[in-house]
């Protein structure tokens, strides 16, 4: 690599227009969680924005070319600090993408300029940077034995078959933090009477989603070959999971590292409920008179759009009456947990999942209902040592109690 191209060798072209493209219009600045929470410019899109086009200026623009690029301490080195703590310390919620005047993609912008960060050294922070090795030594990001990933929470009455049509992947965040959330999913999936397979607990390791996001690219490509490959020995035809984050890589970026189509179909656990639901292979016995506030999690809505499947489920539960947050559905608003953000920017994540429960409490609703194991953790973790509290339940924990 050329000192001429260090700031935009890994984007693509797409990538370099929407940076050219960004008015500085501000419009975006009204959904940013991290702005509400810090107030700090330097967070914000368009800044974000401009600074990174002041780098690219600096080492390739017209004087850098005419006059060669400056030296590697000719750029200010406490204005790249802070562009890398901005690029970190945002939750890559894509709030600011979906209003964006000209269209700019920033759920995916955000992580690819943290991956040019890794590649120059500026990044990954904090313990993010352990995130590799964990998954290189125990399959998974929290560090913790693989053979302890399924052992504490799946259901003893539950069924999995050797092979399948249906594969079911658990997930790193949900098998070691967020139990009751997986343990609905494996009910749910047990109670609809369709065979699943699994992966082994040492087979089923991280879909690659920290390190995408945190820009650490790397091991992604052995490690999302390592799971399709063995997924197909399965021959699964649908595989099914709980997590937005999840769901979103596996979709958008799996066949991308695979190097071509995926052999068998991406499904969030909401979509398989809703079939199963409609064709009569699940069906709800119990009523529930509550007042339920449903929580989209952004890689789930404004990442692969699954927004009136979860609200499907609520509504066909009888007795049941569904309010909504201001921001909803595309709109919604980052729990805190965003970005692998929430470990190193403990604070703003912790004031992000309090505007969410604070919300619910004003709207006087009984139960917050989330999809995803890290809206879980975070949103209980934000309610400790808070004066608002709220019944915090996950939807296939609700939907497998009703069964
Ligand atoms: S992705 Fe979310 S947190 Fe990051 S700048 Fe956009 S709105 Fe703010
Ligand atoms: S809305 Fe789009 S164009 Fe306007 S400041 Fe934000 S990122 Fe730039």
């Amino acid at each position: 690599m050329t000192d001429r191209d260090i700031f935009t060798r890994y984007l693509s072209p797409q990538q370099l227009i929407e940076l050219e493209a960004c008015t500085q219009c501000g419009e975006c600045l009204k959904y940013c969680p991290v702005q509400t929470v810090t107030g700090r410019p330097s967070i914000s899109p368009p800044e974000k924005i401009r600074m990174f086009r002041e780098f690219i200026k600096a080492t390739s623009g017209l004087k850098a070319r005419l006059f060669g690029p400056p030296e590697a301490g000719a750029i200010d080195r406490a204005l790249l600090e802070d562009f890398v703590k901005a690029v970190y310390e945002c939750t890559a919620c894509g709030a600011c993408g979906q209003n964006c005047t000209v269209g700019i993609f920033t759920q995916r912008l955000w992580p690819v300029l943290r991956r040019e960060m890794v590649k120059r050294g500026l990044g990954p922070i904090g313990p993010q940077a352990n995130l590799p090795k964990a998954i290189e030594r125990t399959g998974n990001p929290y560090d913790k034995p693989a053979a302890d990933r399924f052992n504490s929470w799946f259901p003893e009455n539950v069924r999995v078959s050797e092979k399948a049509d249906i594969g079911y992947y658990a997930g790193c965040t949900g098998a070691y933090e967020s139990h009751p959330m997986v343990k609905g999913d494996a009910l749910v999936l047990g109670s609809s009477g369709e065979p699943f397979t699994m992966l082994s607990p040492e087979d089923e390791v991280c879909c690659g989603f920290p390190l995408f996001i945190t820009g650490q690219h790397d091991m992604l490509e052995d490690l999302i070959k390592r799971l399709v490959e063995a997924y197909k020995s399965k021959g699964i035809k649908v595989l099914v999971c709980s997590c937005p984050c999840c769901v979103n890589i596996m979709s958008r970026d799996w066949p991308l590292f695979y190097g071509r189509e995926l052999p068998f179909k991406i499904r969030h656990i909401t979509q398989f409920a809703v079939d199963a639901l409609n064709n009569g292979k699940l069906t709800i016995k119990k009523e529930l008179r509550e007042r339920l506030i449903y929580h989209d999690p952004c890689y789930l809505s404004r990442g692969v759009g699954i927004i009136e499947e979860p609200r499907s489920i609520l509504r066909s539960i009888p007795g049941v009456s569904l309010v909504e947050f201001d921001l909803h559905g595309f709109n919604s608003r980052c729990c805190g947990a965003g970005g692998a953000a929430r470990k190193v920017f403990h604070d703003n994540a912790v004031a992000m999942g309090r505007l969410t429960i604070d919300e619910a409490v004003e709207k006087k609703a009984d139960r917050l209902i989330i999809s995803c194991p890290a809206c879980h953790a975070k949103m209980h973790e934000a309610m400790q040592g808070h004066d608002r509290q709220i019944r915090i339940t996950d939807i296939m924990e609700l939907l497998a109690s009703l069964l």
